[in-house]
């Protein structure tokens, strides 16, 4: 293979731990610049890939992360869709969940890798999980079938040996080095001796169907955990929140509620006034089954949908993606219980 027959990859900056150095006056970790991170990852020099890089400027810590970047991400990943094999996003691990499943709407009909990382401990720490998920990430958006055609055509987190797709991993970790889970849906990929592929798990575009980018986002969106003793006069300053057109319901269980008839009744009113309330679990693993008891069952007669087996960062995301495309609220509440990006196991129960 001669150089120019190598896969070539794109390597997006956004910032996170995994660029950072630590401020000697407060002892704070902030964000550094690309070449720092580079630098300590001589490694990179050794791929049979042609690696290109992008950063942020500045770089940004995850938690300030928002649609606006979202937006820039795709434009950065559509503008040099046709030149790149596939692409690698470092990004802080705070919100990674929330951008992995944004992007993974953005993106539609995405036929390449698109892959995030990061690291729970600086790249020019000694104990750095950095180095690790940098280069299986990159070796990941690089592999090709014989034929030429990337092995993954998702958006995906790579963290910890695992690839998980985007819109399904969940940070449950602040301390150790796997941060990331997914739970309703299998690995994509482990990484041990050998990177192994579950291919039959990977979600494939439409081959006839270009890669189509989306920009648009409508805030809108609250998430509302429910909890034994939960006021009413909580729960209704909530949902009257001027210009609030969505709610994630976290909810008890397999999706269930208090039997309190305010409740119910200030539900109802809500969805009556074209307010989406979407049901998710507490419980990261499992689905929603409103249906299952009476505590369920309330809810879906007060005209609350179900958002299956959601995580809650998808959940939020694709509701701000659909909102933002100016649909109906009977599309939306539609498009909410259909499968857009393998975000939902629609036969879970
Ligand atoms: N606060 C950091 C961020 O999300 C944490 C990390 O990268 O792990 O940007």
């Amino acid at each position: 293979m001669t150089p120019r027959d190598y896969p070539s990859v794109l390597l997006i900056y956004t910032g996170g731990t995994i660029g950072m150095i630590e401020n000697p006056e407060t002892g704070a970790l902030e964000n550094f610049d690309f070449d720092h991170l580079l630098r300590h990852v001589p490694e990179l020099r050794r791929f049979n890939s042609r690696i290109s890089t992008y950063q942020f400027d500045p770089p940004i810590d995850s938690s300030d992360m928002e649609p606006a970047f979202w937006a820039k991400l795709v434009r950065i990943i559509s503008y040099n869709y046709d030149n790149y094999d596939g692409f690698v996003i470092l990004h802080g691990t705070d919100t990674m969940a929330y951008t992995a499943s944004a992007l993974s709407f953005m993106l539609e009909n995405v036929g390449k890798p698109v892959i995030l990382t990061g690291s729970q401990l600086p790249i020019g720490t000694l104990r750095t999980d950095g180095k690790e998920n940098l280069i299986t990430a990159i070796e990941i958006a690089a592999s090709r079938h014989l034929d030429g055609s990337p092995i993954v055509t998702e958006v995906c987190i790579f963290f910890e040996n695992e690839l998980m797709r985007g819109n399904r991993a969940t940070k449950i970790n602040a301390e150790n080095f796997n941060a990331f889970r997914s739970y309703n849906y299998p690995v994509l990929a482990k990484a041990g001796i050998h990177i192994r592929y579950h291919e039959y798990l990977i979600r494939r575009p439409i081959p006839s169907q270009p890669m189509k980018p989306h920009y648009l986002f409508d805030t809108n969106v609250v998430v509302l955990t429910l909890f034994p003793g939960i006021q009413e006069n909580i729960v209704d300053s909530v949902l009257n929140v001027p210009g609030l057109k969505a709610v994630v319901l976290k909810t008890f269980g397999s999706g269930n509620a208090p039997q309190k008839d305010w409740l119910i009744r200030r539900l109802r009113e809500a969805t009556e006034r074209g307010i989406i309330i979407v049901n998710i679990s507490q419980c990261p693993a499992g689905a929603v089954e409103m249906e299952r008891y009476g505590t369920g069952l309330q809810l879906l007669q007060a005209g609350v949908i179900s958002g299956y087996d959601s995580t809650p960062e998808c959940a939020v995301t694709k509701l701000m993606f659909l909102l933002g495309h100016g649909l109906s609220t009977e599309a939306v509440r539609r498009y909410m219980n259909s499968d857009l990006a393998g975000e939902i196991t629609k036969n879970a129960n």
